[in-house]
């Protein structure tokens, strides 16, 4: 890493009473400058904890939302304010209502890949690696509105066998995930493990030996007596899994599961946003955040 830059990063960092968090996908350059690195949950519980004034926020738009959404006093940087979620964009408000009024007894289940105005409608909110925990503590009787995610919305019902609706959103980057392509890991590592993310399509994941979220995998990775991993999400992850792991072997799926979004993020940006040259502030309407707010808490109270 270049030493000039870094050194920067940390005075400015300092000046600022800032903290820097990055998402498992964000390049290794990035993860390696953060104070956090972690998936959606785990940044969600250290952005609800961080002491720090000022948080910068290395990920995509709907992260560093509900960031801000947790932290109504502080101030939130996107580096990247173009980092978007396509998944997130395929949902709205609107179309949350009129799905809540086709179903009215149903709990909502929001995945936190989604934007604040839906968070806002829903009951409560859910990651990957604690979808599951949720929607089984929902009272068995009680009917979910799974939005926005239809893989991971399946997958949780195919293990809970819940009474589910789900919206017909995807992420662009892990529906790219085929089973030709678990074929050929498993040919050509037939001693790997393969884990996979439930974002990736039903077709593929029963092909996998673990259906697991980015820090499911982290975790499982470090406490697994196996040595070699084939790695079925976002490319990024693999620099958290070596970096933390050094002593065991990881590959992806195939080299073409990247998402663009998160590629954005760089040192420069990350230096531009703490000196006030670059990024943007991330700010949501009070009224939004206030209701958004619940859902997530819901969320966090309801994982511990
Ligand atoms: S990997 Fe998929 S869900 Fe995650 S930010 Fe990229 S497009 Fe959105």
């Amino acid at each position: 890493m270049p030493t000039d830059i870094v050194e920067k990063i940390l005075r400015l960092k300092r000046d600022r009473n800032a903290v820097i968090l990055a998402h498992t996908y964000q390049p290794g350059e990035v993860q390696d400058i953060a104070d956090f690195v972690g998936d959606s949950y785990g940044l969600s519980v250290k952005a609800a904890e961080t002491p720090a004034e000022v948080i910068v926020f290395c990920g995509v738009m709907f992260m560093a939302e509900t960031a801000a959404i947790l932290n109504p006093a502080k101030e939130v940087i996107i580096p990247d304010p173009r980092a978007g979620c396509p998944m997130a964009d395929m949902i709205t408000a609107a179309d949350l209502a009129a799905l809540k009024q086709q179903y009215p007894e149903y709990a909502v289940l929001c995945y936190v890949n989604s934007p604040a105005e839906v968070k806002a409608l829903s009951d409560i909110c859910v990651t990957s690696s604690n979808a599951l925990a949720i929607a089984r503590q929902v009272p068995a009787e009680t009917g979910i509105l799974f939005v926005p995610d239809k893989h991971l919305g399946s997958w949780v019902q195919e293990q809970t066998e819940r009474v589910m609706v789900m919206w017909e959103g995807f992420c662009p980057t892990h529906v790219r995930i085929t089973p030709a392509m678990l074929a050929r890991a498993r040919s050509e590592h037939p001693h790997a493990t393969i884990l996979i993310h439930p974002e990736a399509p039903r077709e593929s994941r029963v092909l996998a030996d673990q259906v697991l979220s980015t820090g499911g995998m982290c975790a499982f990775a470090a406490h697994s007596d196996a040595t070699e991993f084939i790695i079925g999400t976002e490319i990024g992850v693999l620099h958290t899994l070596r970096k933390r792991n050094p002593q065991k072997r990881f590959s992806c799926v195939d080299e073409s599961i990247t998402c663009p979004n998160m590629r954005r993020g760089s040192l420069d940006k990350v230096e531009k946003a703490l000196a006030g040259e670059g990024g943007m502030r991330v700010t949501v309407p009070q009224d939004i955040a206030d209701r958004a707010r619940g859902s997530l808490e819901k969320m966090l109270a309801m994982s511990g």
